[in-house]
C-alpha cells in the first residue's frame, strides 16, 4: 500500500484508482473484520476511523449494541482537521466495546483477526485500525489510546502507532472512556506518516476543556539530534524471549545511530496496573451513565421508565463493560472512595513524579509495549490476565506522556514492536528518536 506521504502527492484521478483498489482488497479480506462499515463517498486521501470518533452523518457505535442506530450529528475536531487538510474519513474500524480491552474480541460486531496470523488477536482496543493498516486496506488510520489501545495493536500487527501528550490532540467528539487518560492518535505504515497525521490533528481546541494551551509547532524530521535514551532493566526482565531479543536489537540500532544508552531504574510497574484500572473504571462508570436508552441508540421495550433504563443497559452493554461500570461505581462509592479512588490518584502522582525524575536524566525511554507477541484467541483467559498484559503501556497514560510504538523485530513470523516514551509536549524529540530507530532496525 502506498504511504500517506505518497498519497498526498497524487492527483484526484490517481487517488480514485487507489480507493478502488482498497475497496476491492477490503472485500477480499472481509474475514479479517477490520472495518465495521465503509464509506467510499468522501473526497480526499482516505483515512480509516475508529468507531468511537464522531463523523457527521455516520453511525458511530463504539462497537456496542447500546449505540446501534445512533447517527453522529457533528464532526469530532480531528475529523474537521482531516477534512480541512484534504483527507477523508473512509470507514469505521472495529474495536473493543467502548475501547475497553486489549484484543478486539469484545466488539458487538465480532472479533477482528490479526492479518499477520489469523489465529491471533490484532491487539486492542484499536484492533480494527491496526489490522486495516497492516493488511493494506487503509493508507493510515486514527485510533484512541487510554491505556495502550493505539500502541499495543500497532505492535501486534507490525505498524506504527503514536499516542500524543495528554491535551495535545482534541478529545472533542471522541466518545469518552477515561477522560483524564484518552487521546486520539495516528496509526500508520511509517514513522514519517505518523508525524504527518499527528501534525494535522494536533493543536489547541477551545471545544475541549482539557486541551492544552501549549504552543504547537509541527514536527519536522529533516534533522535528527542525538538523544540520551533510558533503558529499564527491571522492566525488561519480565518480558518474553521475543521481546527481550527485540529490545537488544533496538539498543544496538540506537547506539549505531549515535544515541547514548543509559540504564535507569523505575518503580515496579505493577502499581501502574492498580492505579490505572481504578482510575479508568471510575471515569468509565460516570462517562457511560449517559447511555440510558433515552438519548442515544438502542432502547429496550419496557412498561416503566425505570424498567426501560434497566433493560436497556442490561441488554445494551456487553459483559466487560458492565464489569467495569460496576467496579467503577464501587471504587467511587462512599466508604470506598478514599481506600480506592483517592489512593489510585496518589499513586498516579507518584508515577508521574518518577517519570519527571527520569526525564531529568534522559530525553527518551525505550520500553516494551506488550509482554509478548500477539496472543492466540482466548489465550488471556481471565479479565485480570487481560489487565495485567497492559503493564507496559498504561504508565504513559497515567503520566500523560507521548509515546510511539514501532515494529523493531520479528519472532517466528510475528511482529515485535517496542515504544519510545518522550517528555510531555516534546513530540519533536520523540519522532526524531522513532525515525532513527526505524532506520536503524531495517
Ligand atoms: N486495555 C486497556 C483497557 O482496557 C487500554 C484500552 C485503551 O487504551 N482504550 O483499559
Amino acid at each position: 500500500m502506498i504511504t500517506l506521504k505518497e498519497a498526498l502527492k497524487l492527483s484526484k484521478e490517481e487517488l480514485n484508482e487507489i480507493k478502488k483498489e482498497i475497496a476491492q482488497k477490503a472485500k477480499e479480506k472481509k474475514e479479517l473484520n477490520a472495518y465495521i462499515a465503509m464509506d467510499e463517498a468522501g473526497e480526499g486521501v482516505p483515512i480509516a476511523i475508529k468507531d468511537n470518533i464522531q463523523v457527521d452523518g455516520w453511525e458511530v457505535t463504539c462497537a456496542s449494541k447500546i449505540l446501534k442506530g445512533y447517527i453522529a450529528p457533528y464532526n469530532a475536531t480531528v475529523i474537521e482537521k482531516l477534512k480541512a487538510f484534504g483527507l477523508a474519513p473512509y470507514g469505521r474500524t472495529n474495536m473493543d466495546e467502548f475501547a475497553m480491552g486489549s484484543t478486539t474480541e469484545s466488539s458487538c460486531y465480532g472479533k477482528t483477526l490479526n492479518p499477520k496470523d489469523t489465529s491471533r488477536v490484532p491487539g486492542g482496543s484499536s484492533g480494527g485500525s491496526a489490522a486495516a493498516v497492516a493488511a493494506g486496506i487503509a493508507i493510515a488510520a486514527l485510533g484512541s489510546d487510554t491505556g495502550g489501545s493505539i500502541r499495543q495493536p500497532a505492535a501486534f500487527c507490525g505498524i506504527v502507532g503514536m499516542k500524543p501528550t495528554y491535551g495535545r490532540v482534541s478529545r472533542y467528539g471522541l466518545a469518552a472512556y477515561g477522560s483524564s487518560l484518552d487521546q486520539i492518535g495516528p496509526m500508520t505504515q511509517t514513522v514519517e506518516d505518523a508525524a504527518i497525521l499527528y501534525n494535522i490533528i494536533a493543536g489547541y481546541d477551545p471545544k475541549d476543556s482539557t486541551s492544552a494551551r501549549v504552543e504547537f509547532r509541527p514536527v519536522k524530521l529533516d534533522t535528527i539530534r542525538k538523544s540520551k535514551i533510558g533503558i529499564v532493566p527491571n522492566y525488561i526482565k519480565d518480558a518474553s524471549a521475543a521481546v527481550q531479543k527485540a529490545y537488544d536489537k533496538a539498543i544496538e540500532a540506537l547506539q549505531k545511530e549515535g544515541h547514548e544508552i543509559v540504564e535507569v531504574k523505575m518503580h515496579d510497574a505493577k502499581y501502574d496496573i492498580a492505579s490505572y484500572y481504578i482510575t479508568a473504571m471510575a471515569e468509565a462508570s460516570t462517562n457511560l451513565s449517559r447511555y440510558d436508552g433515552v438519548r442515544y441508540g438502542y432502547r429496550a421495550e419496557a412498561k416503566s421508565l425505570k424498567e426501560m433504563y434497566k433493560k436497556t443497559r442490561s441488554e445494551g452493554f456487553g459483559e466487560e463493560v458492565k464489569r467495569r461500570i460496576l467496579l467503577g461505581t464501587f471504587v467511587l462509592s462512599s466508604g470506598y472512595y478514599d481506600a480506592y479512588y483517592i489512593k489510585a490518584q496518589r499513586a498516579r502522582h507518584l508515577i508521574k513524579d518518577e517519570y519527571n525524575r527520569v526525564f531529568e536524566e534522559v530525553d527518551l525511554i525505550l520500553s516494551p509495549v506488550a509482554p509478548d507477541v500477539a496472543y492466540k484467541f482466548g489465550e488471556l483467559a481471565s479479565p485480570l490476565q487481560m489487565y495485567l498484559s497492559d503493564v507496559y503501556t498504561i504508565g504513559v497514560n497515567l503520566a500523560g506522556l507521548p509515546a510511539i510504538s514501532l515494529p523493531v523485530d520479528e519472532y517466528k513470523g510475528l511482529p515485535v514492536g517496542l515504544q519510545l516514551i518522550g517528555k510531555a509536549f516534546d513530540e519533536q524529540r520523540l519522532f526524531e528518536g522513532a525515525l532513527s530507530l526505524e532506520r536503524g532496525v531495517r
